[in-house]
Parts: C-alpha cells; sequence; structure tokens
C-alpha cells in the first residue's frame, strides 16, 4: 500500500481507467458517459469548486437524486482536496437542518424543487454557495461549470486528510458524522479490487443509492478502480434488473434485492449467464434466500459486512476452492484487516461464543466529526474500534475465521439477567413452516426488565398456529429465550438500505406488558 501514501482517492481511482477514454464507463437507460467525459467533466467541477477559493478540508453537502452527474460531483470534490458530505434523499427539512448546523459546508447542491426550504436552511447557515442538481443531470451546478478547463490537476492530499463524511442512520440518538480520509477509502478500494477480482471487463449493475457507503464507495470504487462499466439504473426495479443482467458480470445489493428478483418466475439460470458475482450486505442474508437463490441459478451469493465507519470489514471468499460462502455468516477479516470478538472487557472470548465485534485496519475511520470524546469511547486503548454489534466467530461446521453477525449490542435483549441474541430465536422462528421471516425484540417487562418479544411475517397465504409453534419453539430454546408474546404482520418495517428498523418495532410494542 506504500506506494498510495500521499495520493488523493481520484487520482488512485483513475489509475484503473482504461487506456482507451472513449469507451464506455457508465451507460444510463438513456445515454452513455465515456472515461474521458467522467475525467473531463469531474475536472470541470473541480475547477469550478476549486474557484470558489475554499480551504482544504471544506465540506460539500449534496442531497440530490442518483445521477451520473452526481457522482462526476463526487469525483470533483476528491479532485479539489474538499470532503464530499452525502445526505440522504429521504431527509426531511429538520434533518438537513441538523446536518447543516453540525458540518458547517461551505457549499450546498440540492434539488430545485426543495429549495424554497433549502435556501432559508442556508441562510441560515451561513452558506454561501447554493446551486442546484436535478435528477435528469441538468442544473445550475453543470451550468456553472460547462465552460471551465477538461485539464485540473487532481490536488495532492495526505493519507490521512479527510474525503468524506457519512453520517450514520442515528437510531440511538443523534447522527454522527463517520470521517472518512482518502487513505481509508483507497485502502479498501485496491484491497476489494484484488479480493472480488475485478477487471476491466466486468460490467456491474448499480441499483443502489449514492448517498450510502455501499452504492457511492464499495460499488463505485470496485467498477471506477478497475476500469469497469457500470449500468446504471436510478433505483432497484426488479424487472428492469431482469432487463439488464445478461449484459452484467457484478451485481451488488441489499438482501431486499435477492428476494424481489427471486419473486419474479422469469427471474432463472439463463439470465445470469454471464454473471460471475452476486454481492449482498448491508443487512443480513437470510439462509433461505441464500438457498433459494442458489437453487434457482446455480450462484451463491457473496455475503459481505461492513459499515459507514470502516467500509468493509469481512467477506466471504471469492475464490471458493479452498473455503464455501456459508450462508449466515459475513466471511472472514479482509487482508490487511484485522477482526476479533469480545467480552465487555475487551477480552477476547473462545471461539463460537458471542461477543463484541471490534475491527482493526486502515480501513478504519479517523473518528466522529466534532465528538472527539464519543470518538475516543468508541476506540480501544490499543486502536481496536468498538463496531456495536454482536457477533460470533466459527461455529459448528463453520471456519473458526468465519464471523457471523448476531445482533447490534443495542438489540441485545436482557431478560431477568440473562443475554439473548435476537438472531439466535430468528433463525429458529425462520425455520418453522409458514414463516417468510421474523424479528425478536426486547421490551420493557416488570418482572423481567425486558422481555422477548417475537414479530413475525407469514408466507403468503400461510395461518399461523401460533401456540402451536411457540410449543415447537419449547423444544429448542431454553426458557428463558422464548418469546413471551408473538404477534403476526404483514411486513417488518425497513429503511433504505434494508435494514430492518428495530427501533420502530421497540416503540411500537414498548407497553406490551407494562403500561
Ligand atoms: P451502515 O453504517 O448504514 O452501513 O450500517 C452498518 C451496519 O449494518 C453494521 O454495523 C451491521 O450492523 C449492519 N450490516 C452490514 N452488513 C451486514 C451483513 N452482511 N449482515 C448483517 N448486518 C450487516
Amino acid at each position: 500500500m506504500e506506494q498510495a501514501k500521499h495520493q488523493n482517492l481520484y487520482a488512485i481511482l483513475k489509475e484503473g481507467f482504461p487506456a482507451d477514454g472513449s469507451t464506455v464507463a457508465i451507460e444510463t437507460t438513456t445515454r452513455t458517459y465515456c472515461w474521458d467525459e467522467l475525467d473531463h467533466i469531474s475536472s470541470q467541477l473541480a475547477y469550478w469548486l476549486h474557484s470558489l477559493g475554499l480551504p482544504q478540508g471544506a465540506r460539500v453537502a449534496v442531497q440530490v437524486e442518483k445521477t451520473p452527474e452526481a457522482l462526476l460531483l463526487y469525483l470533483a470534490t476528491l479532485r479539489a482536496g474538499l470532503v464530499y458530505l452525502p445526505l440522504n434523499t429521504a431527509y426531511s427539512a429538520s434533518e438537513v437542518d441538523y446536518f447543516l448546523g453540525d458540518a458547517q459546508p461551505a457549499v450546498l447542491v440540492g434539488a430545485s424543487q426543495h429549495l424554497h426550504w433549502l435556501k432559508p436552511l442556508a441562510q441560515a447557515h451561513q452558506i454561501e454557495h447554493v446551486l442546484t442538481l436535478e435528477a435528469d443531470g441538468t442544473g445550475s451546478l453543470m451550468e456553472a461549470a460547462a465552460e471551465l478547463g477538461t485539464d485540473f490537476a487532481t490536488v495532492a492530499v495526505g493519507w490521512d486528510d479527510l474525503a468524506a463524511i457519512l453520517y450514520t442512520s442515528g437510531t440511538t440518538g443523534r447522527s454522527k458524522g463517520a470521517m472518512l480520509t482518502h487513505g481509508n477509502l483507497s485502502s479498501n478500494a485496491l484491497t476489494l479490487k484484488s479480493y472480488w477480482g475485478w477487471q476491466q471487463d466486468d460490467v456491474l449493475l448499480h441499483m443502489l443509492p449514492i448517498f450510502h457507503i455501499h452504492g457511492l464507495f464499495v460499488a463505485c470504487h470496485g467498477a471506477l478502480i478497475a476500469g469497469a462499466r457500470m449500468v446504471w439504473l436510478p433505483s432497484f426495479d426488479a424487472k428492469q434488473a431482469i432487463r439488464y443482467l445478461p449484459q452484467c458480470t457484478v451485481m451488488m445489493g441489499v438482501p431486499t434485492y435477492y428476494v424481489r428478483l427471486l419473486a419474479q418466475p422469469e427471474f432463472n439460470r439463463d439470465l445470469c449467464k454471464n454473471m460471475r458475482l452476486f454481492i449482498s450486505g448491508s443487512a443480513p442474508l437470510l439462509a433461505d434466500t441464500f438457498t433459494a437463490f442458489e437453487q434457482r441459478t446455480g450462484m451463491t451469493i457473496l455475503e459481505r459486512y461492513g459499515m459507514s465507519e470502516t467500509v468493509m470489514n469481512t467477506s466471504n471468499p471469492y475464490d471458493q476452492t479452498k473455503t464455501k460462502r456459508l450462508a449466515g455468516t459475513v466471511g472472514a477479516a479482509l487482508p490487511g484487516i484485522e477482526i476479533r470478538v469480545v467480552d465487555d472487557n475487551d477480552q477476547t472470548v473462545e471461539i463460537g461464543t458471542p461477543g463484541h465485534v471490534q475491527v482493526r485496519g486502515p480501513n478504519v475511520f479517523r473518528g466522529y466529526w466534532k465528538m472527539p470524546e464519543k470518538t475516543q469511547e468508541e476506540f480501544t486503548q490499543d486502536g481496536w474500534f468498538r463496531t456495536g454489534d454482536i457477533g460470533v466467530l466459527g461455529g459448528e461446521s463453520i471456519p473458526d475465521t468465519y464471523l457471523s453477525i448476531v445482533g447490534r449490542s443495542k438489540d441485545l435483549i436482557i431478560s431477568g439477567g440473562y443475554n439473548v441474541y435476537p438472531k439466535e430465536i430468528e433463525l429458529v422462528i425462520d425455520e418453522l413452516p409458514g414463516v417468510r421471516e421474523s424479528a425478536v425484540i426486547g421490551v420493557p417487562h416488570a418482572d423481567f426488565g425486558e422481555a422477548v418479544l417475537a414479530v413475525i411475517v407469514p408466507e403468503e397465504g400461510a395461518q399461523l398456529d401460533l401456540t402451536a409453534m411457540l410449543s415447537t419453539l419449547k423444544k429448542q430454546l431454553a426458557n428463558y429465550k422464548l418469546p413471551k408474546k408473538m404477534d403476526v404482520i404483514s411486513e417488518l418495517p425497513r429503511n433504505t438500505m434494508g435494514k430492518v428498523q428495530k427501533n420502530v418495532l421497540r416503540d411500537r410494542y414498548t407497553n406490551s406488558f407494562v403500561s
């Protein structure tokens, strides 16, 4: 990695661009962008950013629809030595207000339909430069940059200089800004390039949002650093995915994408004949989905694990000659990255025992923006980052290096003094006939402190007999793990990245045992 030091992430990505810049880099449903255009338009945007005379490290906040131009703005921000701050398009005015106040960006780019509330916010936070970028890739930003030069010299930055701030989803208190450096992002992109075998003749089916690490960093960096073409869809649509899959070789998705693909009767092996890699992450992939996918396509989905603070930490193997991809696991630590599972005192636990997942490596972020104390709390003295996930290394028929995520520490249920890992119970419930999926949460209980409650989604048309189900669970689970209540609902609440919103469920069921 030595040769990458003191380099701008854009320069590292660009090393992978094909020699022939006239070949297609991005293909949307309406037009194509060649590699030279990526370089030239990002240069024009970088010139424009540079013309503002901002100090290195100034933030560029962006809340726009997914377009190639938005990706070019990200690349331009890197090139200009500024810090990219993507915001979820679903955020409301009051949420954006918080992010602008916290991050104090110098530039704000939004859609013109939101200007009526973005402008007053920008004024309140003294943001001088407010530009527009629309869902069709036009807007005042592109106009401002249109006539500028195509030869911008990418600014030299250090390995530890900030490239982006990503706000975490903030399910426990205020959202925190994870500060990611050029070194964090470059090292991860280079590692994944070789680990997942990216090649110039790959074609990535890109359907993820680009305000999140999955779509922006893992997916885009992978294709860019390999000089591979991206088929660029504004969002996931199963029919569109099926239309474009035959010309693609790699797809990345959240588990829901795979569930929805499988729900299409026409989704079959033939459509995947050019595919070499299906990757899943951001939320747990059900073992049932993994198996159904293998039966339908003959291919196994590669599940990996990462987070805004660390980009990618672990991956199931790409090369399956020595070890296989295993359902329900997120694989082993990526090269150059260390993973350990510890108890409450940061002591490593035995293989097969659940504990807190910690990670150390060049991928781990520099800290939370303007939160030095929070940052210190989340790192051990010897530099391990506390991920907040509960996991297990190894287990029955699982190699000792493989990690399985069993929940978030905030999701851990403590009932009558016993630790209950929701995932363990969910796995048992999911195996019962007629069950599509389940979510297990802890809710306040006068006697036990917390009681285990299971929310169950039935298969279409299935009638669930909850009493019979409970007797089956009794045979498989210790008493303290048994749900004290089970409820049937038609769908679990999920966020845009496919994560089950357990906080929403906890709120909904909080008075189940106390009032
Ligand atoms: P985010 O920062 O939004 O990417 O969320 C990161 C969190 O998503 C992690 O800390 C995990 O709790 C969860 N996560 C990511 N990938 C997986 C996975 N493959 N299986 C289970 N949970 C995952």
